[in-house]
């Protein structure tokens, strides 16, 4: 058995650990248990500091979640768009495709509980139908491994499953979504990144939510990774008490590019049964990346997306840079909450900056209906 093998089976998963480890009452242990059953392998456990800390927040069973029954149990609607078992079809050229139902920690917030946890074994027999309607699906042309974390999986039976993508001639890139090198990157060893090199090119999807996640371990699972030829990219969900603040996800996004994994998308949290308590506003999340922007590399700032309910797929929202255009001109802040007039092609008149004084608080006048020369813009701004 491989190191990281044996650390799963060390994990704490039973209710008598809960009670006697996190002092959770008997019976809510049972009802937490049975409702999306506890993983934390010993590795992320010790990456805790303090009871209710951003680490044991996203892995120690909460009687919030049982409290919870406004949620969606599939809010991305993954089920109804999934046309045959474990293939998840969604955008035009690229799927979802579900390996195992296995993690190395379960996530409490986690979007897939309903999929995650139960332990059948998915087999090579029970994918065939996923690898016809790869076959069949000749617009496909980017498979998304996901789970579960692909990564459970043995390297045996993950490299039966991408040689077999692999003889699938318009399957130009795979990606593999693994939360393991945040939550056990003892899983990603010398012969699992030579295994994978042969089947290029592949991109790892990673899932690092907390500064606290990177580790001399962690950097070090995600630099094999790089250096075997694979981008890296993180995908963090927004989490109260977890990382809701700019302080905090500027560390996390910096700390990331350091170690050369590149912040891809951050998450709204879904509308998941059981994980509203994770949830915040809007507001907040594009507070966030308004502070972010401009002030850190743009390498660092990801893309802030709200996968839609219902099965809409990703939506991007940015705070509000325009604040008004009209045929000749667009009126616009900038990361410093500026203003700046950018003049349609037809104009052939310079840019013109204006800043406005006085506004430290964030809210920006309202512009009005604006009059026809920017001069006239100009100095609407100047009296507000
Ligand atoms: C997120 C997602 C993808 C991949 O989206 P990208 O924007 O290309 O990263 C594909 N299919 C489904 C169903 C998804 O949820
Ligand atoms: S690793 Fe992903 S699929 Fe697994 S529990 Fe966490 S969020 Fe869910």
């Amino acid at each position: 058995m491989e190191l990281w093998q044996q650390m799963i089976r060390d994990s704490i998963h039973t209710v008598d650990q809960l009670v006697e480890k996190f002092n959770i009452d008997r019976k809510v242990a049972e009802e937490l248990d049975e409702f999306f059953q506890a993983r934390i392998n010993p590795y992320y456990l010790s990456l805790i500091r303090y009871p209710g800390d951003p680490i044991w927040l996203q892995c120690v069973p909460d009687v919030k979640e049982l409290e919870d029954l406004d949620g969606y149990e599939d809010p991305l609607l993954e089920d109804a768009m999934s046309p045959v078992p474990n293939i998840t079809h969604r955008y035009p050229d690229r799927v979802l495709f579900l390996t195992t139902s296995q993690c190395g920690m379960y996530c409490r917030f986690c979007t897939r509980k309903r999929k995650v946890g139960n332990s059948d074994k998915i087999s090579m027999r029970q994918l065939e139908s996923a690898f016809k309607y790869l076959e069949e699906h000749t617009e496909v042309r980017d498979v998304i491994m996901s789970g579960g974390d692909p990564l459970m999986l043995t390297d045996t039976m993950l490299e039966k499953i991408i040689k077999r993508i692999r003889q699938i001639p318009h399957i130009e890139i795979i990606r593999i979504g693994t939360k393991m090198p945040c939550v056990l990157p003892h899983r990603i060893t010398p012969k699992l990144v030579e295994m994978l090199k042969k089947y290029h090119p592949i991109y790892i999807n990673t899932h690092f939510n907390h500064p606290w996640e990177i580790t001399p371990e962690s950097a070090k699972a995600c630099q094999m990774l790089v250096d075997a030829g694979f981008p890296v990219n993180n995908q963090a969900v927004l989490m109260k008490g977890v990382n809701d603040d700019p302080q905090v996800l500027k560390e996390l996004f910096l700390k990331l590019l350091k170690i050369r994994v590149r912040p891809y998308y951050l998450f709204m949290a879904d509308e998941t049964r059981g994980a509203n308590h994770f949830r915040t506003s809007l507001d907040k999340g594009l507070e966030i990346m308004f502070a972010l922007r401009g002030n850190i590399s743009g390498l660092a700032i990801p893309h802030f997306v709200i996968d839609a309910p219902g099965g809409g797929g990703k939506i991007p929202v940015l705070p509000d840079y325009i604040l008004h255009r009209d045929e000749e001109k667009i009126v616009m802040r900038n990361y410093q909450n500026k203003i700046y007039v950018y003049r349609e092609a037809k104009n052939e008149e310079n840019k013109i900056e204006v800043e406005i004084s006085g506004n430290d608080n964030g809210k920006l006048p309202k512009p009005k209906k604006l009059k026809k020369s920017a001069k006239a813009v100009v100095s609407e701004y100047e009296i507000t």
